[in-house]
């Protein structure tokens, strides 16, 4: 008898109820429970509430020293679904619009697959995580103690990668997400008539030569080499036609790889609005929220797993980083580990992550089940 083929139909099954039943960040209560009642019932040790909604299994075998996390996200997305899949999600405005449910089918068919048939000597963490979209889940577990308790001399984690065909894994060693942060910006005058113009700061002009700018600061701030994105996103301000507003707000991201090109783009946004508070007469703040830093593979982490993968399936090394951010970036900050791409094979014209017709691709959760067996038997061994 095959073990990890009679769990591929449960686990599609198990994948498809979660999307039928998202919650969003830190109130994984239904999911975190289901996936802890059948690590339970299949004789692991489990702990439950873990930063918030996070769930860890262990599995121990044989006389190994050796540690090791493998980590799925079980958050759902603030979207209303438009897939029309006969398990589309039951909940207005929440969606696995992520794939955050395959993760956690592939993760928790790897544990079941395991504890039958472990073939590895030492100690192996299942983590489940909570709130990775946009809400820190990985550090708040981290916070809690999640290394000290289940210690992890490495960490692995995969996420479903619609850019890449179906069953294709890749990775990369150095950077392969962005830093992502977020600022917001508020320009501020005193308000007044627009037909006297000269008796008040014109925060609108001043906010049109802030965006300017700031659009320059990645083209002439950055050295060409590196990669870094910001962009503006909103730009908020006034309400009649007749008053100069007293403030706009303005909000945006900036994307990075590397810490010294984000201290840069900071410092840049800081000086362009000095400039704009002598040039426009405004006051200008700025609130610079730096949430997740770079992923960042361990390169021989990343090395090691690439060449499991490829005893899985077609593996390959990613040309480039990804400029999307995730918060698997705080495991890797504190242990060694390698982040990995599963293709999903939806071609040119499918739906990117975070749309509202996305949906994860069941014929590859297998290949992650298999990636994960493997890279749990590769490094945990004698
Ligand atoms: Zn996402
Ligand atoms: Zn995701």
């Amino acid at each position: 008898m095959n073990g990890i083929a009679d769990l591929i139909d449960p686990m599609i099954a198990f994948r498809r109820d979660i999307h039928a039943h998202p919650e969003l960040a830190f109130c994984e209560h239904r999911t975190a429970e289901r996936v802890a009642n059948m690590l339970r019932d299949a004789g692991l040790e489990v702990h439950e509430g873990i930063g918030g909604t996070g769930v860890v299994a262990v599995l121990r075998a044989g006389s190994g020293s050796r540690t090791l996390g493998l980590r799925a996200d079980m958050d759902a997305l603030p979207i209303d679904e438009m897939t029309g899949a006969p398990w589309r999600s039951t909940r207005p405005g929440c969606f696995h619009g992520c794939g955050h449910d395959g993760h956690t089918a592939m993760l928790l068919g790897a544990a079941l697959a395991l504890v039958k048939d472990p073939g590895l000597s030492g100690t192996l963490h299942f983590i489940f995580q909570p709130a990775e979209e946009g809400h820190g889940g990985a550090r708040k577990m981290i916070e809690d103690g999640l290394f000290e308790r289940f210690p992890c001399d490495r960490v692995y984690a995969l996420h479903n990668w619609p850019a890449l065909p179906a069953g294709q894994i890749a990775t990369r060693p150095g950077p392969i997400m962005g830093a992502a942060d977020k600022f917001r910006i508020t320009l501020s005058g005193k308000g007044g008539h627009a037909a006297l113009p000269h008796e008040t700061p014109d925060t609108i002009l001043a906010a049109a030569s802030v965006v300017q700018q700031l659009n320059t600061i990645v083209a002439r701030g950055v050295p060409p080499s590196a990669n870094a994105v910001l962009s503006v996103t909103e730009i908020h301000g006034g309400h009649s036609h007749n008053v100069l507003p007293e403030t706009v707000a303005l909000g945006g991201t900036v994307r990075t790889f590397d810490p010294l090109v984000q201290d840069r783009i900071e410092e840049r946004i800081r000086q362009i609005l000095r400039g704009a508070e002598a040039a426009f007469e405004v006051q200008a703040s700025l609130d610079y929220d730096r949430y997740y830093p770079a992923t960042v593979n361990d390169p021989q982490a990343a090395a090691d797993a690439l060449a499991v993968a490829q005893t899985v399936a077609d593996a390959r090394l990613a040309p480039e980083p990804a400029a999307t951010s995730e918060d698997f970036s705080f495991m890797l900050q504190a242990r060694p580990g390698a982040y990995l791409w599963l293709g999903q094979g939806c071609g040119s014209d499918s739906p990117p992550l975070h749309n509202p017709r996305y949906d994860f691709n069941d014929d590859v959760l297998e290949t992650g089940i298999r990636l994960h067996i493997a890279l749990a038997r590769h490094w945990l061994q004698d």
